[in-house]
């Protein structure tokens, strides 16, 4: 593997794209949840050349039938940070792998604002996710978009904010695991604004990320790492990311609730 034109990954361009579905809190009933996995399964089923994860609430990852879809692997939204015990409202990673689980998405930016998760929390969750055989999605990112001092120079912040976070979150990781865990760079300025961030600057986060990754572990296990872009993804910018920028796939929130917007989100990154 190596960099290619445009400073895009060769990797990226000889693996599937990843292509994960954030349902957040929705839907609010069985029957739409069920309505939406028929809906993006009879669709998704026939495109081979991505890789698709469905990321739903805990109690629809239950549902008859449930992790025996054709076409696409279910993952979590979070998950504990230990495997069972008194932990009142709690889902283990032990039950959702026994449930049919491939992934689980973790450091999600909501879970680090509304449910004070730290880096030491994110830490402790990838390590026994990685202990159960589920693959982490660790998602970072920045809050506000780089800004410029008064005397214009940037301020910086996806690095710091970034770099601190792949440090942090990644601390006693050992190199022969990590390949198996994908990095979402989510701007949180980008996550449900409709103001989603350009290929150009989603290319630079990629770039740093994978850097940084080279720094805590080594240039070949870095290129092995997955790095998706969220954040306001749609049918209209999905391509761009893959295309123009160093993205490995794409995690899509909003969008992946409708499903023939989902689906031709799915086809822009098999094109
Ligand atoms: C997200 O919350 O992970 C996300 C990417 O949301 P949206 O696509 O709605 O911006």
């Amino acid at each position: 593997m190596r960099w290619g034109i445009n400073n895009k990954f060769i990797n990226s361009m000889t693996q599937k794209p990843l292509i994960i579905a954030n349902w957040k809190c929705n839907p609010t009933s069985q029957k739409e949840a069920e309505h939406l996995f028929v809906a993006v399964e009879k669709e998704i089923r026939n495109i081979k050349d991505v890789e698709v994860v469905i990321c739903p609430p805990f109690v629809w990852l239950s549902l008859p039938g449930g992790s025996a879809r054709d076409g696409f692997a279910f993952g979590s939204q979070d998950c504990h940070w230990e495997n069972k015990g008194a932990y009142t409202g709690e889902v283990s990673p032990a039950m959702l792998k026994d449930l049919g689980c491939q992934y689980v998405i973790l450091g999600h930016s909501e879970r680090r604002k509304y449910f004070q998760e730290d880096d030491q929390v994110i830490n402790r969750k990838i390590k026994v996710a990685l202990k159960n055989n589920l693959r982490p999605i660790l998602c970072i990112g920045e809050e506000n978009r780089d800004t410029f001092d008064s005397e214009g120079r940037p301020l910086n912040e996806m690095s710091l904010v970034v770099g601190q976070q792949l440090e942090n979150d990644l601390v006693d990781i050992p190199e022969a695991r990590i390949r198996e865990i994908t990095i979402a760079y989510e701007p949180i300025w980008a996550i449900g604004s409709g103001n989603p961030c350009s290929p150009n600057e989603a290319m630079k986060a990629s770039l740093f990320i994978r850097k940084t990754l080279a720094k805590l572990y080594d240039r070949p296990k870095a290129e092995k790492v997955k790095i998706l872009y969220g954040g306001s993804v749609t049918s209209q910018n999905a391509a761009d990311y893959i295309n123009q920028a160093a993205m490995d796939g794409l995690l899509v929130g909003g969008a992946s609730l409708n499903a023939s917007e989902f689906i031709k989100i799915v086809e822009k990154a098999s094109q």
